[in-house]
């Protein structure tokens, strides 16, 4: 199971801002789009970074109300770990269990293409279980 079976189910919309947005823009972003992390990219929708409710948190720890003013890309991550089409869902796991992070943008020729969130992969995993499961409930009863 790939990041491409994933994302057929999900679709390949990804929430972006572009670098010049200040952090309560993006804030308004996350809760408009109910959503926990949005890409920074540019308008040829090359990935500059990620900003997460994580990284909200940290800017309103550290500066309190005035981080709201600042930009967005001043507390985004720019070491953004990708993943690409053919990418597994155990890989994907393993990507996200080692960076300590809950999304992973998803890059075709260089360019943005989904994300995948903890939530779509555990979603597709309990899935895979359930099948199984039938699947070996089939096999012994026959
Ligand atoms: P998250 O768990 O996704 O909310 O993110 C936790 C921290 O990791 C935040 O500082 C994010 O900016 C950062 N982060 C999230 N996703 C990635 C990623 N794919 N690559 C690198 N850093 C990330």
């Amino acid at each position: 199971m790939t990041v491409a079976h994933i994302l057929t189910t999900k679709g390949n919309e990804v929430f972006t801002i572009s670098e010049g947005v200040t952090l309560k823009e993006a804030i308004d972003v996350l809760a408009k789009r109910r959503v926990g992390a949005v890409v920074v990219a540019d308008s040829a929708r090359r990935v500059l970074g990620i900003l997460s409710e994580r990284d909200v948190v940290r800017a309103v720890s550290l500066q309190g109300q005035s981080a709201f003013a600042s930009p967005a890309s001043a507390w985004m991550t720019r070491e953004v770990i990708t993943c690409s089409l053919d990418t597994t869902v155990p890989e994907l796991m393993d990507i996200m269990t080692k960076g300590r992070f809950r999304h992973v943008p998803v890059l075709r020729d260089g360019i943005l293409h989904g994300i995948v969130s903890i939530g779509d992969v555990v979603k597709r995993r309990i899935a895979e279980i359930e099948h199984e499961a039938e699947d070996l409930r089939t096999y012994i009863a026959s």
